[in-house]
């Protein structure tokens, strides 16, 4: 069976940060529909074009082009002992479709609770490397040389997503279409919550123990 974790939680939680972590020690592809949508973008092909437009709103993508790339990831060589999800499902029928897939594997899904004020100090003071994608925090998780990446040595920018206002759409568009998928799981009872506002390590050790346990 595959292992299968979920990432869900309200822009800024952690996702990301979390997910990196768990890939390592899990062993894991993590796949971000952020980050694939993001290099979708950047390499300027037909579907980052139509991307680009919903992500600079912090709307969703329409769910044909975020389930296209998903469906292709997920077939892919490395995700044949299990995947970490970030950032997908995002709305109630992308989850039902996901469920199709994934219904017969151990899924679990980690949800990474933090109230908005929260949620929007940490996004806006996060800065992510051009080239690699690693997040940075200004004040928490801070790189070494400023604005440089300590992995790649690439330059750190702010998303244009992260400034306040688009953050605030991105919350709005959360509370709308992404946070009824907690029910959606409760329900299937597979939904683990953790308080996204600890310590890093705390956090990631957490979700191994609740993975490990059957
Ligand atoms: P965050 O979770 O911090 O908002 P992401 O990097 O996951 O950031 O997503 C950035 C943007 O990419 C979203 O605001 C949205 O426009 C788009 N996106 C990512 N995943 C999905 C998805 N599953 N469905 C629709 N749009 C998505
Ligand atoms: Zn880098």
């Amino acid at each position: 069976m595959k292992k299968i974790l979920i990432l869900l939680g309200p822009p800024g939680a952690g996702k990301g940060t979390v997910g990196e972590k768990l890939s390592e020690i899990l062993n894991l592809p993590l796949i971000s529909t952020g980050d694939l949508l993001r290099e979708s973008v950047k390499n300027n092909t037909d579907l980052g074009k139509k991307a680009k437009i919903y992500m600079e709103k912090g709307e969703l993508v329409p769910d044909e082009i975020v389930l296209a790339i998903v469906e292709g990831r997920i077939k892919e060589d490395d995700c044949k002992d299990g995947f970490i999800l970030d950032g997908f499902p995002r709305n109630l029928n992308q989850a039902e479709i996901l469920w199709k897939f994934i219904e017969k594997e151990k899924v679990k899904v980690i949800y990474l609770k933090a109230d908005d004020e929260f949620l929007v100090q940490r996004l806006s003071n996060r800065r992510i490397c051009e080239k690699c994608g690693a997040i940075y925090h200004l004040i928490n998780i801070p790189p070494k040389v400023d604005e440089i990446c300590d992995k790649c040595g690439s330059k750190l920018i702010q998303r244009q997503d992260d400034k306040e206002e688009v953050v605030r759409n991105r919350l709005k568009v959360y509370y709308n279409l992404t946070s009824p998928l907690l029910d959606y799981y409760r329900k299937k009872n597979i939904l683990f919550t953790i308080a996204g506002d600890g310590k890093l390590e705390e956090i990631v050790s957490e979700i191994i123990k609740i993975e490990k346990n059957a």
